[in-house]
């Protein structure tokens, strides 16, 4: 079959690979009719979360026809059309039961390798280093899922792929960023980084009913789409974020603030930016922690910090006194996709949510490696990239 596979920094390829097979008894393959590329790509194309293998496949946000299912799998049927969730989950570990599948403490097959990174292991992940499994990704003709009686969303007839693909990761993203917040009516929630991620964040915390919404990037089609969502917006490269939002919020800042960014934090010339890109370069830190270090000053005492945007391994200079001293409360993780997603298919088939709007591009695999390139340098007014096998 054909798969976009991980060759090193910025080399994506789309080779042919071995199909996959039944392995365990409770696996499904899916035939995949649609894939994209997400923001958590862009930092294995970039080259900055480490654990990638020559010749790993890519994707975790695909979705298809079921071709075949294992002996001890009574949930799926052949033909089933489901979406499958970007975290494995065995749907029977202590905190899988309690809801948190992020954290799924069976489906990482690497787990004595994350057990020594993180203390912990952490859930299995679909084509996300090997340091959460080293899993095969749904950027590719067919996917073998393993624990697939628990974690696929079955879908019902009359969606387009379009409308559900997203359910399996950036959809709940965004909602899980805006759910962490507790938003009350009175809230001014600011969302850092206007990508798909963001751009889910900010309708569901307009959904959520926040007081206003105030959306902080650099990219003007970004920054639109975000208006149109229902966000104030603030151009970073135009104005002060630190001062526009303390016009906003007659000095008191946001109670709730987003980072919908992640570990490749822009800034332009801040000396906090300078020295982030040094230390990232001699590798002797890994992730850009200028939004965290942004969304710590301007946070409004006793608020919260919902931090979705990926971060793969040490920060330097975070401002931890003002975040003590401040009270903030900081809410992170992986998302836990299941939690929300029968909430999500529901509200999808009422009207209420219709998540293709963030589609910009919609074109063959064979055309993916390209497209990293296209999305990541944001040409051509991309926002988000579907794939089509
Ligand atoms: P993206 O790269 O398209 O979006 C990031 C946006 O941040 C870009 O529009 C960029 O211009 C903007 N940005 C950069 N520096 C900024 C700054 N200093 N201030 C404000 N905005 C800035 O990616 P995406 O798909 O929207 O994903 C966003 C983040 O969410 C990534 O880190 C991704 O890994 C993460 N993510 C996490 C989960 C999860 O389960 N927690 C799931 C999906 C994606
Ligand atoms: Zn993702
Ligand atoms: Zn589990």
């Amino acid at each position: 079959m054909k798969a976009l596979c991980w060759h090193g920094k910025k080399d994506i390829r789309y080779d042919t690979v071995p199909d996959p097979v039944i392995e365990e008894p409770r696996d499904a393959i899916i035939k995949v009719s649609s894939c994209a590329i997400c923001g958590s790509d862009l930092h294995l194309y970039d080259g900055f979360m480490p654990g990638m293998k020559q010749g790993d496949i890519l994707g975790h946000e695909f979705m298809g026809e079921v071709v075949e299912v294992g002996p001890y799998n009574n949930r799926l049927k052949v033909g089933d059309r489901v979406v499958v969730p970007f975290t494995i989950a065995c749907g029977e570990c202590e905190q899988c039961r309690r809801g948190n599948f992020s954290v799924c403490e069976r489906s990482n097959r690497h787990k004595d390798v994350a057990d020594r990174v993180f203390g912990h292991t952490t859930a299995g992940l679909f084509g996300y280093t090997q340091l959460t499994g080293g899993y095969p990704g749904g950027q590719a003709e067919y996917v073998r899922v393993p624990f697939a009686d628990v974690a696929p969303v079955v879908i019902p007839a009359g969606l387009s792929d379009e409308q559900v693909l997203f359910l399996g990761d950036i959809l709940p993203t965004g909602w899980q960023a805006a759910a962490q917040c507790q938003i009350e009516p009175s809230d001014t929630v600011a969302i850092w980084g206007a990508g798909p991620v963001g751009q889910f964040s900010i309708r569901s915390a307009v959904l959520m009913g926040a007081e206003q919404v105030i959306a902080i990037d650099n990219v003007p089609e970004r920054l639109a789409m975000a208006r149109a969502g229902g966000a104030i917006t603030l151009n970073f490269d135009d104005e002060s974020v630190v001062e526009r939002l303390a016009e906003l919020t007659r000095g008191k800042g946001p109670e709730k603030c987003i980072d919908a960014v992640g570990m490749e934090a822009h800034a332009s010339g801040t000396l906090d930016a300078l020295y982030d890109r040094a230390k990232q370069a001699l590798m002797l830190e890994t992730d850009r922690a200028h939004v965290l270090r942004e969304m710590i000053y301007v946070c409004r005492p006793a608020g919260t910090l919902s931090i979705p945007g990926v971060y793969g391994g040490v920060i330097d200079k975070l401002p931890f006194g003002a975040a003590m001293n401040k009270g903030l409360t900081f809410r992170m993780g992986q998302t836990h996709v299941n939690r929300w997603t029968d909430d999500l298919l529901q509200r999808i088939q009422d009207g209420q949510i219709d998540p293709s709007f963030v589609i910009t591009h919609q074109v063959s695999l064979e055309q993916g490696p390209e497209m990293y390139k296209t999305f990541r340098d944001k040409q051509d007014g991309c926002i988000k990239v579907m794939l089509k096998p």
